[in-house]
């Protein structure tokens, strides 16, 4: 079923500017039969494609918008629209099989029943097979009127470049941090909103993910550990421990996170600091034992993410002796 039954596009300021875009060149006549809509997770891309599909299959659009009320918007909210079909990785971070991509070309192919148009949202398309991509293509090769393909990618650069040259691209970025929070708080009371967001690199709809699946829980147990360590109450193996019930691909992001931010500290930048945000006290660093610790923590990124059995344990208990030899170089 299409979510943007359930929302509307106001609840999202900070798509407002490109969903006008859009708006105008539909009224214009002129809206491609494939957007594909890019940019970092969290920040609404797949509300907007749902939005974007209820629009075009609403029969009496007031204002730029799906109505909500009629026989089409009916059909949506119930989930049962002939016209619609949703395409997404049977499970989260899995492939997008070309099973699917074959019931979209059956889909696209047929008469629309109910509506004007036909609509397809679809991604994450970096998530597409490679058969499923190429047959994706096909599709896009030979648009059918009245069909439009309403995309979504993370990661365009895992996109194929003949994929993404038959789309229209719609860059979506998030809202400035301090917007973002305050939309945060508005919806959510928590003490670590501001944490949930800095890990959510500013996507706001990642960040309210992160406090419904209590990562940030986890984010605070990994800070208590650093300052622990910092403060010579733990030694790092047997800090690992308390950490060892956390996914080890986030884990090793946070420490990427962390030493990066520390170092851009060092070399002067303003951003919105990782480290103080997570309450770590403020350390002058040497700039190159940071860089060191930065290309350690790179490295054990790298090597959780590659297929495998890396040994996460002695990977991470590593980084936590590096920290601390880390915090003995500053003060030596
Ligand atoms: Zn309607």
């Amino acid at each position: 079923m299409s979510d943007g039954v359930n929302v509307n596009i106001q609840q999202f300021p900070w798509l407002l500017p490109a969903w006008q875009r859009l708006d105008q060149q539909m009224r214009a006549g002129q809206l491609g039969h494939a957007q594909l809509f890019v940019g970092q997770p969290g920040i609404g891309k797949r509300a907007m494609a749902s939005l974007m599909a209820d629009k075009v299959l609403c029969l009496s659009r007031r204002d730029g918008l799906a109505c909500g009320e009629c026989a089409s918007c009916l059909l949506l909210k119930a989930g049962t629209h002939p016209d619609f079909l949703l395409l997404e990785p049977e499970e989260e971070g899995k492939q997008i099989k070309i099973d699917q991509i074959r019931q979209l070309t059956d889909f696209v192919n047929t008469t629309a029943q109910r509506s004007p148009a036909k609509a397809v949202v679809m991604g994450p398309v970096e998530q597409l097979n490679v058969n499923a991509a190429n047959a994706l293509l096909k599709s896009l090769e030979e648009p059918v009127t009245q069909v439009y393909l309403f995309l979504f990618s993370h990661r365009p650069s895992g996109v194929l470049p003949t994929i993404r040259s038959r789309c229209q691209q719609v860059s979506l970025a998030p809202p400035p941090f301090n917007e973002a929070l305050a939309w945060l708080r508005q919806l959510v009371d928590h003490e670590h909103a501001a944490q949930a967001l800095l890990l959510a690199q500013g996507g706001p709809l990642k960040a309210i993910k992160l406090l419904d699946d209590q990562v940030v829980v986890g984010f605070m147990q990994f800070c208590q550990v650093l300052s622990d360590i910092a403060a010579g109450q733990v030694r790092p193996v047997e800090a690992y421990a308390k950490l060892k019930t956390l996914s080890p691909l986030m884990l090793a992001d946070w420490f990427y996170l962390l030493a990066l931010d520390l170092l851009r500290r060092r070399q002067g930048g303003k951003l919105e600091h990782f480290a103080s945000l997570a309450k770590l006290p403020l350390y002058d660093l040497p700039a190159r034992h940071l860089q060191g610790f930065v290309d350690a923590c790179q490295f054990a990124k790298t090597t959780i993410s590659q297929p495998g059995n890396a040994n996460a344990q002695l990977l991470f208990e590593n980084l936590l002796i590096d920290w601390l030899r880390l915090l003995r170089q500053s003060q030596a």
